[in-house]
């Protein structure tokens, strides 16, 4: 209803990318994580990293019918980790600086990161500091025509790999939410460090790092926008980051299904096939209702973001129910492969230990709760 033949060329496009140059090496890159550069660098080339950004910067100027496609077949991918490195660079890094960016600071980065040679990251959670944003200890003090910036950043998807980070730190002293400053903050400045690699449950396929902020000098020029709307901006990033996780998460929902159904299709337990027992019929029947639920969800706050409306209550909810749904399922579907679904053989582990991320990672579900109360009136 929504999709054309325009959107179909482009799904083909991706999912040739995915098929060919990403699924093969899934098994390879969860031992050693995906060599974004040579990744996003394939991706570029073929105008996949930049579907909704201005063609000046190198973009596709597409609207969000055409993104949608993009975050579905993205969600094909058989890892969350590859997922979450992509999604980093085209929906959580850079929608900020695509907004608020100077001309310099686009031509300098968006530019690159939008062509695949530069990858990009996003620099919020530090040690003390994630579900509260505003409670975050990074300082960039005014220096003549700099800022200083000294602080630790944790948790940070693509950090090792980075070639620069949008990072959000306090700009000043006074309290409330106009006391925070972004930066593009480029690697290979004095007393920026990859201060460690970090080992996870899942994502293995994707770097995660701690950064550390050693008396950086970020020139004036690198903030994002106006000084003290940091805060607002990164606010308004968070949206296109969350909205990101649902296209993502009901195509990869549906993947796991179908993978299980096949296994329960062929598995004879008391003398007929699993996929004969009713209980899970209905179970399987239940979880492809939520994901109608949520694709329905999706297509709405599309449709309201042609329309330019605020989407935030709609976008919390949604990733509240995706990251619910894709721990249920993948429960349930491990659940269903008996003692194979404990075995690293099958696929299966994969999605369970990558979707626990889903209800923390990017604002946790309790945090999705509160914004929705909030807006509710609660
Ligand atoms: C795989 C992965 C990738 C990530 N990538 C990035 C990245 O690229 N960049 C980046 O900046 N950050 C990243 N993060 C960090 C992520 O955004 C934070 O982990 C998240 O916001 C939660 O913050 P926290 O870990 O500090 O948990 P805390 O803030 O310490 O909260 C702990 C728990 O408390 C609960 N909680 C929080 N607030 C409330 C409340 N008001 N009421 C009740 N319960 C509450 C939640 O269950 C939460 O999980 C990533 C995290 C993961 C796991």
């Amino acid at each position: 209803m929504y999709f054309n033949e325009d959107h179909d060329a482009l799904r083909r496009t991706i999912r040739k990318v995915v098929d060919t140059e990403i699924n093969p090496n899934m098994d390879a890159w969860e031992e050693t994580t995906a060599p974004l550069h040579d990744l996003f660098k394939k991706m570029g080339d073929l105008g996949l990293l930049g579907i909704c950004y201005d063609p000046a910067y190198g973009g596709q100027g597409l609207d969000y019918w055409f993104d949608t496609a993009f975050l579905e077949e993205i969600g094909h991918i058989q890892g969350v980790g590859v997922q979450g490195a992509i999604a980093d660079q085209t929906h959580m890094a850079t929608p900020a600086l695509h907004q608020f960016g100077s001309e310099g600071l686009k031509d300098a980065y968006l530019r690159p990161a939008i062509a695949g040679e530069m990858v990009a990251a996003i620099a919020v959670t530090e040690p003390d500091a994630g579900s509260d944003v505003a409670g975050l200890r990074t300082t960039a003090k005014k220096d003549g025509d700099a800022y200083v910036l000294n602080g630790t950043k944790t948790f940070i998807t693509n950090g090792v790999q980075a070639d620069f980070v949008v990072l959000l730190a306090r700009s000043c002293e006074e309290p409330g939410y106009h006391s925070f400053s972004l930066f593009v903050v480029p690697k290979g400045l004095p007393g920026f460090s990859v201060s460690k690699e970090l080992d996870k449950l899942g994502w293995k396929s994707s770097d995660t790092a701690e950064l550390f902020f050693d008396d950086v000098r970020v020139p004036e020029e690198n903030r994002i926008g106006d000084e003290g709307e940091g805060f607002i901006y990164q606010m308004k990033q968070f949206q296109h980051e969350r909205f990101a996780a649902l296209p993502m998460s009901y195509v990869g929902a549906k993947d796991v299904i179908d993978m299980t159904v096949e296994y329960i299709q062929q598995r004879v337990v008391f003398g007929k096939p699993l996929s004969k027992r009713q209980v899970l019929r209905h179970r399987i029947a239940d979880w492809l209702t939520e994901i109608e639920c949520l694709k329905q969800l999706t297509y709405h706050i599309v449709r309201m973001k042609m329309e330019g409306l605020d989407v935030t209550r709609e976008v919390s909810m949604g990733k509240l129910i995706s990251g619910q749904m894709m721990k249920r399922i993948t429960d349930g579907c491990l659940q269903m492969y008996g003692g194979m679904g404990f075995m690293n053989e099958t696929l299966i582990t994969r999605y369970y230990r990558d979707v626990r991320a889903a209800s923390i990672a990017g604002g946790a579900d309790e945090v999705m709760r509160e914004v929705i109360a909030r807006m509710e009136g609660v």
